[in-house]
């Protein structure tokens, strides 16, 4: 694939991040299929010298083995001929993320360290329950944005992973999991969250096509209901992603005042509160039956008062919004400075929404033994100094501040 699909779509004649690094092609100049829609394998058959009619039935056959038997060898498509299985490889590859390390931790929840291609590293979690399975999915390699409470915001290298690689994260949670072929009943991985590392609505594109590809009826095959995608607040790109995507929206929220979300949340000096929260009151779809989610994480004296949790349910008011709130306890990790408000806050905060009519829970963290609870990925390449976190940090607020 070009290298030019990965850089960072940018909403907005100005952006106050960074943008992430290209990838590096395949040095071997093969094209990945997983992440190629059905007619851009045909295409590319065709391109590489079929006849169409063939092209569109191998494109068929392929997707087939690929997504619903989860085969990666060519050789055992049995009904792509003996002959042509070899002119096939020689052309195209079907890949899983390479897996660096797998961890588990005493709660059940799994971790996965995976690395690219070309050499940088991400992660993956499952989060098993008694009634679902969860797969919290990365979309870019670190996280251009700098949330002051988030450790994959102070990851440096930052590059957008392509459709391959997010759809890639899906198919290797389905090897290890046993599900192929992939039948819909008694399924552990029953959900996708997109709330690995990175802002989603920075790579929308890749994003777009990846998760197109999991919700086909002849992909993936999960329903867009039980997708939901996570975002710090890119206003521009959520009207887009509701009508391009449709999936369920999740929004950090966490801060209710400017001074706050400014603070915690940077983006919010490019898009505030209100801003957002129009944005949510135009997402389409959104409706009682399919609430958005504000994620609210818990810090300790920063944002954690009654008058807070009052301001919460006031704005939700103010802009009539099919709501519910999930109060994270922050995850704490090395260097940080925030610290978890007491359990005693959490609750109050907690009871306030709730009288107000709208359902509150209180998340509880899974995998914090492995560092796979939200907001702790940060792969071990990058794990730094404490002086070298400030030093990152401080930089990166230097570009913030040097933009319009
Ligand atoms: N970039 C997207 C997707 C990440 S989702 C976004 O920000 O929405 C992960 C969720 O965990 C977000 O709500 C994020 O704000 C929250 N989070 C980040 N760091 C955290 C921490 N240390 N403790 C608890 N939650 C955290
Ligand atoms: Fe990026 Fe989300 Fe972490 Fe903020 S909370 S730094 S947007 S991954």
């Amino acid at each position: 694939m070009s290298a030019d699909t990965s850089l960072m779509p940018i909403p907005g004649p100005i952006d106050p991040v960074p943008v992430a690094r290209p990838l590096t092609p395949r040095a071997d100049g093969r094209v990945e299929l997983i992440g190629l829609s059905k007619d851009q394998i045909r295409t590319a058959l065709e391109t590489a010298g079929l006849e169409p009619k063939q092209a569109k039935l191998r494109a068929k056959q392929l997707w087939h083995w690929i997504y619903n038997r989860g085969v990666g060898d060519i050789t055992q498509m049995t009904d792509i001929a003996k002959a042509q299985q070899p002119w096939i490889a020689s052309r195209f590859v079907i890949t899983r993320p390479a897996v660096i390390e797998a961890q588990v931790s005493t709660d059940g929840t799994r971790k996965w360290l995976l690395r690219t291609h070309d050499g940088h590293d991400y992660e993956m979690v499952f989060i098993p329950d008694a009634d679902r399975g969860t797969l919290c999915v990365s979309s870019q390699v670190g996280c251009t944005l700098n949330c002051r409470f988030c450790h994959t915001g102070t990851m440096r290298l930052v590059r957008n992973l392509e459709p391959s690689e997010i759809v890639g994260q899906v198919m290797l949670a389905r090897d290890a999991l046993g599900e192929w072929p992939s039948a819909p009943d008694g399924r552990m991985l029953t959900n996708i969250v997109m709330m690995g590392m990175g802002e989603p609505l920075y790579n929308f594109d890749n994003v777009r096509d990846a998760l197109k590809i999991v919700m086909d009826g002849d992909g993936l095959g999960l329903s867009k209901r039980r997708i939901t995608l996570s975002t710090s607040g890119v206003v521009p790109m959520m009207a887009r992603a509701g009508a391009e995507i449709g999936v369920n929206l999740a929004v950090s929220l966490h801060a209710v005042t400017k001074a706050v979300r400014d603070e915690i949340v940077p983006i919010n000096r490019k898009y505030g509160i209100d801003e957002l929260l129009q944005a949510c009151a135009d997402y389409p779809g959104a409706n009682n039956a399919r609430r958005i989610t504000f994620e609210y994480v818990m810090l300790r004296d920063k944002n954690d008062s009654d008058a807070d949790a009052r301001e919460l349910v006031r704005l939700i008011r103010h802009y009539d919004l099919p709501a519910k709130v999930n109060l994270i306890p922050f995850n704490p990790w090395p260097g940080a400075a925030y610290e978890c408000s007491t359990p005693e806050r959490i609750r109050s905060f907690s009871s306030i929404v709730f009288a107000a009519g709208i359902s509150a829970p209180v998340r509880t963290p899974r995998g914090r033994d492995i560092d796979a609870a939200c907001g702790q990925l940060k792969t071990s390449a990058e794990k730094r100094s404490r002086a070298d976190l400030d030093r990152l940090a401080d930089e990166k607020q230097a570009e913030l501040e040097a933009q319009p």
